[in-house]
């Protein structure tokens, strides 16, 4: 019929994006090559200039500035992430993330072996 997908909004948009970069932060190398580092700073230098919020993207540059992107290895990556990302929730007066659950939430999903588990799902999408 006459309805369609509408375009995503800044909300809609963030949280795919933030999805994206901490599951691509998640499978980052544990031990990245000096040329896998310097793609990873040219990728996030490039992506704070074409995020398609300006004044996000505007944000994020400057928090970059005072936090230059930690690439030396899988874990240094996804931390500094986390610590960006809990500026912008900071920002927006959202809850902080526990940066510990980080694998958690992006790459391991939650513990098994809990008594309920038959009977409740252990995450969702
Ligand atoms: P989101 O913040 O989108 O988070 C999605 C999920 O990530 C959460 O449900 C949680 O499970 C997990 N999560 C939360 N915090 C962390 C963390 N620190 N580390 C790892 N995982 C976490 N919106 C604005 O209005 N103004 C801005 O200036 C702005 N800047 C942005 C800059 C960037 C680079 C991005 C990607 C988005 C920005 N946004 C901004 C969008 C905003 O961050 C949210 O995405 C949006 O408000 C939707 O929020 P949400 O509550 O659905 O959860």
């Amino acid at each position: 019929d006459n309805v369609q997908d509408c375009p995503p909004d800044v909300e809609q948009l963030g949280r795919a994006t933030w999805t994206f970069l901490h599951t691509m932060a998640a499978y980052y190398p544990e031990v990245p090559s000096y040329e896998q580092q310097n793609s990873m700073k040219s990728f996030l230098s490039s992506f704070s200039k074409f995020y398609p919020c300006e004044s996000c993207a505007e944000h994020f540059r400057d928090e970059m500035k005072n936090k230059p992107p930690k690439v030396e290895s899988r874990w240094a990556l996804g931390r500094w992430l986390c610590q960006m990302h809990n500026l912008v929730n900071e920002s927006l007066g959202k809850d902080i993330f526990n940066c510990d659950k980080i694998d958690e939430r992006w790459k391991d999903g939650p513990p098994d072996g809990r008594s309920d588990s038959l009977f409740k799902p252990l995450c969702k999408n």
